[in-house]
């Protein structure tokens, strides 16, 4: 895990509840302080990724609300780096401010590195389901879980060569991973370059093939993994955890694993976003004269007073006895909805007063 990340807002020093073009002259303001063409100290140009990955959040409408309810979970867990920084009006600002990228082609370069040498494709994503319960979602939850995935041999380390053996020289392509093809039609001739196919590019081929990996350089294992879920999860939220996917076979770095969290419905209670709802049942005695019930809490119980005169359907709010919010700011509440019975089995004693009752209401 790296290490946690800042406030967007409080990174470019403006409130919450700031427009757009008070986010932009801010960002203005820190760009022209810590651009790498201008500010040369060795952590400017973390310090200019941070405010450029705030204003990028923030200045995107959907990222925004993405982030103000679920935080930098909201983002982290939804967009890669490269599709944060996608679309931002950079360009704009730094010509506007008179900066050019410094030698870099793009924000994407400058932040990413790309574009500067080959990098060999990353392993497989991976992607995990995981039922958690209601009061998990309350408490926040640390589970472990067992995903299959590939790792790198560790008997071959990854050559795909028995312990001992070598690598020959591929005489199909002299060991240089790419073979040669000419042909001519007319005058025009056509040279194709193609992978070697026996060694598959590497200009090597194994002797012996690794008994364990059988060549392949790879194997596949049940990894146990901790997973930390926070509190507030909703149906659906999913946890980015970085290199925990399938490894590359080409050397790259390591897939990632998604892991998406479901939520088992709960005996007691319906969700609705940070709310929990709840239906009492109560005779219709207890509405027309009031009383107090207990009702059953995320923590315990509660009691409930029910004003005289209670109608069927009337909902009750038991503040902050719901789901903490993703953010970690409050929690929802509780919503107590009433329901009146209607007695169906009664003795002749209940039947005479509830006539009575109705003469006295000049019912007939
Ligand atoms: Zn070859
Ligand atoms: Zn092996």
């Amino acid at each position: 895990m790296s290490k946690p990340k800042r406030d967007y807002y409080e990174i470019l020093g403006v409130p919450r509840n700031a427009t757009k073009e008070e986010i932009k002259q801010a960002y203005r303001k820190l760009a022209l302080q810590y651009h790498p063409d201008r500010n040369k100290s060795p952590d400017a140009e973390e310090k200019f990724k941070e405010i450029s990955e705030a204003y990028a959040v923030l200045s995107d409408d959907e990222k925004r609300r993405q982030y103000d309810m679920y935080g930098h979970a909201g983002i982290d867990g939804r967009y890669t780096p490269e599709d944060i920084f996608r679309g931002v009006d950079f360009d704009e600002i730094f010509r506007d401010l008179g900066f050019g990228f410094g030698g870099f082609e793009s924000i994407f370069d400058m932040f990413f590195g790309r574009g500067k040498s080959y990098s060999p494709p990353p392993g497989r994503d991976l992607r995990y389901d995981l039922e958690i319960t209601l009061e998990d979602v309350v408490n926040g939850t640390i589970k472990e879980i067992q995903v299959p995935r590939t790792e790198v041999c560790k008997v071959c380390n990854g050559s795909g060569a028995e312990p001992g053996t070598g690598l020959k020289f591929c005489s199909k392509c002299n060991g240089t991973g790419q073979v040669q093809q000419v042909r001519t039609s007319g005058f025009a001739r056509f040279v194709t370059i193609t992978t070697c196919h026996v060694c598959k590019g590497r200009g090597q081929i194994i002797e012996h093939r690794c008994k364990v990996c059988k060549g392949s350089g790879v194997v596949e294992v049940n990894r146990k993994i901790q997973v930390r879920i926070p509190a507030g999860v909703d149906e659906g939220y999913t946890l980015r955890l970085k290199g925990e996917g399938d490894v590359s076979r080409e050397g790259g770095p390591a897939g990632d694993l998604y892991i998406v969290i479901h939520i088992k419905p709960h005996p007691l209670f319906k969700r609705s976003d940070s709310d929990i709802i709840y239906e009492a049942r109560i005779s219709f005695p207890q509405a027309a004269l009031g009383t107090e019930i207990r009702v059953p809490t995320l923590n315990g119980g509660a009691v409930l007073k029910i004003p005289p005169g209670t109608q069927s359907g009337t909902i009750f709010r038991l503040k902050g006895k719901g789901i903490p919010k993703l953010n970690g700011f409050g929690r929802g509440d509780e919503l107590v909805k009433v329901i009146v019975e209607t007695p169906t089995k009664l003795t002749e004693r209940q039947k005479q007063l509830l006539r009575e009752f109705m003469k006295e209401m000049g019912n007939h």
